[in-house]
Parts: C-alpha cells; sequence; structure tokens
C-alpha cells in the first residue's frame, strides 16, 4: 500500500468516526488548526494523562505548573524569541505562495503539473526573509505597540518565570523538575501533514534543574527514560529513534540534544527533544528581571545557578504518532477490517457493552453491567444492527474489549468477551467482568 494511501485513509477515519476534524470547516476552514472530536479528546487526554502520571504524580522529584497563556514580552525578549524564533520565508511573486526557505526541496509549487518551488519559467522566489513565527494580540481595548503581547509558542518560558516561587512555596529541593502541559500557538509558514504541524498544538513540558556537576548524567538518564515512555505506549520497533544532534545542530547553549523520532508515513519527525541548556534560561531571566533566580543549597551551603535538562514533547504531535502506529488494516473471513490497536491506556474507549438482541430480557441486563463498568471506565453501549457490525464500529475506534449478553447469560451468568486484537472470544462470569477488565487495563 503507498504510503501516502495510509495517511488519507487516517486522516478520512478521524473524520468519520470523530477523532479529529478540520477546525471551523462550516466556515471553509482556518488552515493549521483542527478540532478533536469525541474519540480524539479522550485519546489526547489519555496521552497527557499518562504523561503527567509517569512524570509528575508517580514521581517525587517532579511538580506540576500551568503557567498563563500571555506573558509580558520581555519574557520573549529574555528567552531570545523576540529576536531569534523565525523561520527564513520566501514569497513567490508569479503564484503568491510562501515557503519555509529551508524545506523547498520538500515543497510543491501550487501550479500543475507540481514541481518543487522555482521549478517552473515563471516562477518568481523572492530572497529568503526572517519570519518571526509568535502571534501577536492585544492586552486592553487599545491596540497600540504598547499593549502588545505574543501568544506564548511554547510552554517552557512559563516555567522558567516561576522557578523561585516554586523554589519558595514548596520544600522541594535540587535536583527537582516543574512540569507543565498546555497550548502552545506558532504562525508555521506552511502547516502540513494533518495534526503533524499545526499552529495551535499542546506541548507536554519538563525543565528539570540539577547540580552543574550532575547535568551530564541527568540529560543522559532523561534521554533514556523519554524514549522509553513512547516504546511502553506502543510506539515499538524500527518505527522509534532516538537521534542525537550533531556538533552543528546544538544551539550554541546546548550541550546535548537528542531527539525522539517516529518513521510516519512520510519519513521521520520529531515527537520530542530532550536539550542539555546549561543554566542559559535562568541567567537570562536573571539579567532581564534583575531577580536572583540562583539556588541554596542548605547542605552544602553552596549558591549556584542551577542547570537544566529539557524533555519538551508535542502532546498533539505524539497524538499523530498513536495514531500511525496503531492503524491496521486485515482480511477477516474475506472482509476487510480496519482495527485500531491502540495500547490499552490510550485507547479512548475501554469497553463496550452490547446485548445479542434487543429482547428477553438481554439489554436490560446489558443496561447494568454497562452502568456498573461505567463508574471505573469509559465504557460505551450498542444495540444497533448485527453484533458483527459492532464489533467493527469498536475495532475502528479502538476499544480493547468488547462483552456481549446473550441467550446463555440468563441461563448460567456468563458473558462473551472479545478482544480487539486476536479477535478472540471466551465466555466469563458476569461477575468477573470488571475485576477482569481492572487486569488488563491496568486500571
Ligand atoms: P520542528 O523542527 O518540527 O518545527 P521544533 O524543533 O521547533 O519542531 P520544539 O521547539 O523543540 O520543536 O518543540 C517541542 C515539541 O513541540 C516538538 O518536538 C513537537 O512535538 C512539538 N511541536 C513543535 N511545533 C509544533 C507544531 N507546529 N505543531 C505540532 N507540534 C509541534
Amino acid at each position: 500500500m503507498p504510503d501516502a494511501t495510509v495517511m488519507e485513509k487516517l486522516v478520512s477515519l478521524c473524520k468519520r468516526r470523530g477523532f479529529i476534524y478540520p477546525g471551523s470547516e462550516i466556515y471553509g476552514g482556518l488552515n493549521g488548526t483542527w478540532d478533536y472530536g469525541p474519540l480524539g479528546v479522550e485519546l489526547l487526554r489519555n496521552v497527557k494523562n499518562a504523561w503527567w502520571h509517569d512524570n509528575v504524580t508517580s514521581r517525587d522529584d517532579i511538580v506540576g505548573l500551568d503557567a498563563a497563556i500571555l506573558m509580558n514580552r520581555t519574557v520573549w525578549q529574555a528567552s531570545g524569541h523576540e529576536s531569534n524564533f523565525t523561520d527564513p520565508l520566501v514569497d513567490c511573486k508569479t503564484c503568491k505562495s510562501r515557503f519555509r526557505a529551508d524545506q523547498i526541496a520538500e515543497s510543491q509549487c501550487p501550479k500543475k503539473p507540481s514541481k518543487h518551488p522555482g521549478e517552473f519559467n515563471e516562477c518568481q522566489l523572492t530572497e529568503a526573509r526572517k519570519f518571526n513565527l509568535m502571534f501577536k494580540t492585544f492586552v486592553g481595548p487599545v491596540e497600540e505597540n504598547a499593549q502588545m503581547v505574543y501568544l506564548r509558542p511554547e510552554t517552557a518560558q512559563g516555567i522558567f518565570v516561576n522557578f523561585k516561587n516554586v523554589c519558595d512555596s514548596t520544600r522541594i529541593k535540587v535536583p527537582f523538575g516543574i512540569a507543565q502541559i498546555g497550548k502552545a500557538f506558532r504562525n508555521e509558514i506552511t502547516p502540513k501533514q494533518f495534526i503533524f504541524r499545526s499552529r495551535e498544538f499542546e506541548q507536554m513540558e519538563i525543565e528539570f534543574f540539577c547540580k552543574p556537576e550532575t547535568s551530564e548524567e541527568w540529560y543522559r538518564k532523561w534521554r533514556d527514560e523519554r524514549f522509553a515512555w513512547y516504546q511502553e505506549l506502543g510506539l515499538k520497533g524500527a518505527n522509534l529513534r532516538l537521534r542525537e544532534h550533531s556538533s552543528e545542530e546544538l544551539s550554541h547553549y546546548s550541550r546535548g540534544t537528542s531527539d525522539v523520532e517516529y518513521n510516519f508515513p512520510w519519513g521521520w519527525g520529531e515527537l520530542e527533544g530532550i536539550a542539555h541548556r546549561g543554566d542559559y534560561d535562568l541567567k537570562q531571566h536573571m539579567q532581564f528581571s534583575g531577580k536572583d533566580l540562583s539556588y541554596f543549597d542548605d547542605e552544602t551551603k553552596e549558591r549556584f545557578v542551577p542547570h537544566v535538562i529539557e524533555p519538551s514533547a508535542g502532546a498533539t504531535r505524539s497524538v499523530l504518532a498513536f495514531l500511525c502506529e496503531a492503524y491496521a488494516e486485515e482480511q477477516v473471513e474475506g472482509e476487510m477490517r480496519t482495527v485500531m490497536r491502540f495500547h490499552p491506556r490510550l485507547a479512548p474507549v475501554k469497553a463496550a457493552v452490547f446485548p445479542l438482541v434487543k429482547k428477553d430480557g438481554m439489554p436490560e441486563k446489558a443496561t447494568a453491567l454497562y452502568k456498573d463498568l461505567k463508574r471505573n471506565f469509559n465504557v460505551f453501549y450498542d444495540e444497533k444492527g448485527a453484533v458483527g457490525r459492532r464489533y467493527r464500529r469498536q475495532d475502528e475506534a479502538g476499544t480493547p474489549f468488547c462483552i456481549t449478553i446473550d441467550g446463555q447469560t440468563n441461563e448460567d451468568q456468563t458473558v462473551t468477551i472479545r478482544e480487539r486484537d486476536s479477535m478472540k472470544q471466551d465466555r466469563m462470569a458476569l461477575d468477573r467482568v470488571k475485576s477482569y477488565l481492572m487486569e488488563k487495563l491496568g486500571a
């Protein structure tokens, strides 16, 4: 199957089944924005919850934060974003299209038959100029320069500016981290590849503060831990890699950066960057704010500016990787079945409950089970159509288990439980279903 087809099929399944819709669709859309439907919002939330659980609540050296999206403009001057957060932009004077100068080789001229920009005789590409990716807006009723603020292009700066607050208001000691999940906005020149590069997206970031002499060790630990996290959630084998940046690729302040990359249907793309940022960010904020952001170690009586390891992940971009990895088509009894093989922790719906037919007390029994399971899991009830079709619908949603109440249930209090990937059906005592799901779903 050509890879472009996989993406087309996935985008279409996402729309049809309510994972992801184009933003503002009934008004013709807004490029680079996407809306998460009933299944998509659960999937995205499960990714964020898994990250928060594994990196914050299950650890004792990381605390959470939720900072404002709008921040004082000086934050972005201190961080370097106002002067450096740019992409090189090229315009075509003929077709009025815009391209990233560093991506001409992968871009297409809108003229047919499509070639790369600059390859038709009529193409008139301008010199590349710097285009800042931050969105601007105004605080208060007057649209003047002094009131201008940016929508944050990353969540990280909200963490740095609260470093002192967190130290002063908790008993946490270096080494420790601050974690945040939230929206980020970038006015990407060419949003593309579905939700991979959008203008509004979500990030999951940690700033981990440590003693300078331990920073190399923490960098290696984080790099390995973050890579393992994606593997545990199902991105296995040859489709996942950890790529260490070469010295030419590193930012001037970074002593090491690794990217976790996924092999999307169009090629490798970054899911997360893990960077050793030294003391660059805290020092910049000390300089611009005039506030002392150094740390005093009670035990050694030393004062120092901590070094920082930053694992910076895209929540929405990871959702795309999990969708791509889960998507499978297979022949079953002469019919094509589409199944989303999500890891049980990520599956939007954990189990579906069906009465085999709408009579003989089956709907009542099924509804009672459904209501009981719903107290612990996101479960779905369906009594419409042939049971085979109901299974297929749940396969497309990625539901790990389907439980059917049938004629035998009345006789011996057992139900059928069907597993999504193997399609194996087992009979099980009705009163065992909940504990079975708890065990299988790790709830
Ligand atoms: P890229 O090179 O792909 O533009 P980046 O290196 O600029 O990404 P970072 O600034 O390191 O990205 O952001 C951290 C993470 O945020 C990325 O690894 C990615 O998962 C996510 N991310 C960044 N830009 C976008 C975007 N436009 N849409 C969706 N996710 C994004």
